[in-house]
């Protein structure tokens, strides 16, 4: 994206307009706040400031130490649910007697008080680590405290979400999935960031939250805090002093995001062709919120999502009570499960090596089991246990399938657990373009577009300048899935095809999805009312037609054009 200049006709300055990539509908008005800048490792070995007594230095560690905890107290009394849960965590974490008395030793000894918290934490959360369990998990909160306490230490911003009482607009680099346990919706009115591509996970959290979105808006971490901006989630913009015009948009989209709240639960064409649309989910929480707004069942719980940061294997009983919760939401109904996708931007400490050179190309997925054998049979081992006796319909699914014999592999481990329905993602174009063979071993596919578009253009999902590659409308995508459809009625099969990456979140693609052939959409709760009152606005000879313009189109931004252009219902909803 490029910084644009003047082209509202109304801001002159250069600097008053950003472009990037809308990922979340939605038009407000709002000051932004920026994400802090991480707090960077005090040097090794770095000593007390010449003049300063190690006696000085203790107090400042402890005036530190007690300041962050009641910055964090205080913001878990206004928090709910997991992020009430992590901030009061960290809290009793940040004043830990242990910590504060072996960083209280280092300065003795002549460290700095920021390099001496800084090693105690380390020692501490090595031995919470070596403790295991419960006690293991608390190591990553020890690790955020030391950031917290090196950053009041030096009197710069705390990392993570800033805090404010009011309502603000969040600019940041890009989100890592851990950020959103203390993302507030309630405060936060949109994000902006100048990294990461329409299938990143701010992406992804944004639409789950129903927050207006821009991604790769290079340039708009340069813009102060409490800067007045206007975002437009779909058109990708933000502009600076934002005038009247602006004013009226946003207070319109008010009004059209409430009618685009409710969805009948039942998605269908105009001519009555069925079309289940169905839910991501990454947790009971979830679920309960899908099936309330009238969600088809699920089609993608990320089993990763329940257990993001643990450094051990979760055991049999808590994985059993974490997916029980979400099919207990869609009693009589489809709920597929995806086994751990760990890895690359969802990194989970027990499965997967952080160090490795190429992460996205690396052990992600299915692929764990080639490193750790026994995880992926033990979980599906508690997926057949929450799924006995559940009145959902489970099925399940693995991720990052790449060949016909993992996918036969595959299956054989659930047919061995008892699992009935095994299906697998198609996210690598070589799943893609031998479907007919993966489907002599499975039941459905599942189209993640998210992966499949990184794979298919060879660009990184989470790199900004790369976004305009990153998106699911590229034809050669676009080919990918009419492939996957063609090998799914191949050899006599006539299995179901699914997309649960963020293309079927987006109304207009999800046209295009159901005229390839696909059979089910999953997608953010959110979208499910946009979806359907777009897909009810034409018939399927219609959505064909669209199908076969954006498959020939030239480039992804024609592609993309060619579909709008003949949706007149996305203008008039503000989609
Ligand atoms: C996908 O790749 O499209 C998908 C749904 O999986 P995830 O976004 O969790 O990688
Ligand atoms: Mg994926």
């Amino acid at each position: 994206m490029q910084t644009l200049s003047g082209s509202s006709g109304t801001k002159q300055n250069p600097a008053s307009r950003f472009a990037g990539v809308g990922v979340s509908p939605g038009r407000v008005i709002g000051p932004i706040l920026l994400m802090p800048q991480a707090v960077p490792e005090p040097a090794v070995g770095e000593r007390l400031a010449a003049g300063t007594s190690p006696e000085e230095a203790c107090a400042a560690l402890r005036t530190a130490a007690q300041a962050v905890q009641v910055n964090l107290t205080a913001r878990s009394a206004g928090a709910s649910g997991a992020g009430r849960a992590v901030l009061e965590a960290t809290a009793l974490m940040a004043n830990d007697p242990m910590l504060v008395k072996a960083a209280v030793k280092l300065i003795t000894n002549g460290a700095s008080p920021e390099r001496a918290i800084w090693d105690a934490a380390a020692s501490v959360a090595e031995m919470l680590h070596n403790l295991g369990g419960y006690m293991a998990e608390r190591a990553t909160d020890i690790l955020d405290v030391r950031r917290r306490i090196v950053a009041e230490l030096r009197g710069v911003p705390a990392p993570g979400i800033p805090h404010s009482d009011t309502p603000f607009i969040l600019v940041g680099e890009d989100l890592a999935p851990a950020d959103t346990a203390t993302l507030d919706p309630a405060k936060v009115l949109a994000l902006v960031t100048s990294s990461g591509g329409p299938q990143s996970h701010t992406a992804i959290i944004a639409r789950a939250l129903g927050l207006p979105a821009v991604v790769a808006a290079v340039g708009v971490d340069g813009l102060t805090d409490g800067t007045e901006v206007f975002i437009d989630g779909a058109a990708g913009t933000i502009l600076v002093d934002p005038g009247a015009d602006e004013v009226a948009l946003a207070a319109a989209w008010k009004t059209t995001s409430a009618a685009l709240a409710v969805f009948d639960g039942t998605g269908r064409l105009a001519d009555g062709h069925l079309v289940p649309l169905r839910s991501n989910v990454g947790g009971a929480q979830d679920a309960v919120k899908a099936a309330a707004a009238g969600a088809q069942g699920v089609g993608l719980l990320r089993t990763e999502f329940c257990f993001l940061e643990r450094d051990t294997e979760p055991t049999l009983v808590e994985q059993v009570a974490a997916y029980r919760g979400v099919f207990d939401a869609f009693p009589g109904e489809k709920v597929v499960i995806r086994t751990l996708d760990a890895g690359a931007d969802k990194p989970l400490p027990f499965l997967t090596d952080a160090s490795e050179p190429n992460p996205a190309l690396g052990v992600r997925g299915y692929r764990t089991d080639f490193t750790s054998p026994g995880v992926l049979a033990r979980q599906l081992e508690a997926i057949a246990q929450a799924a006995d006796g559940s009145e959902a319909d489970v099925w399940v699914m693995a991720p990052m399938i790449s060949t016909a014999e993992e996918a036969e592999h595959f299956a054989g481990l659930c047919a061995a657990a008892g699992l009935k329905t095994p299906g697998v993602m198609i996210e690598v174009p070589s799943a893609a373009l031998t479907a007919a063979s993966i489907l002599r071993f499975v039941d459905f596919v599942s189209l993640g577009t998210n992966d499949l578009t990184q794979y298919a253009m060879a660009a990184d999902r989470q790199l900004g300048p790369l976004a305009a590659l990153n998106t699911p409308w590229q034809p050669a995508v676009l080919q990918l899935i009419r492939l996957t459809v063609a090998g799914s009625r191949d050899e006599g099969h006539n299995k179901p095809v699914g997309v649960c990456g963020e293309a079927a979140a987006d109304p207009a693609l999800a046209v295009v999805l159901v005229g390839l052939g696909v059979a089910t959409l999953s997608m953010t709760a959110r979208a499910l009312a946009a979806v359907a009152a777009v897909l009810g606005s034409v018939t399927l000879p219609e959505a064909q037609q669209l199908a076969a313009l954006a498959l020939t189109a030239h480039s992804a931004a024609d592609a993309r054009r060619i579909v709008r252009d003949k949706l007149p219902i996305l203008d008039r909803l503000g989609l």
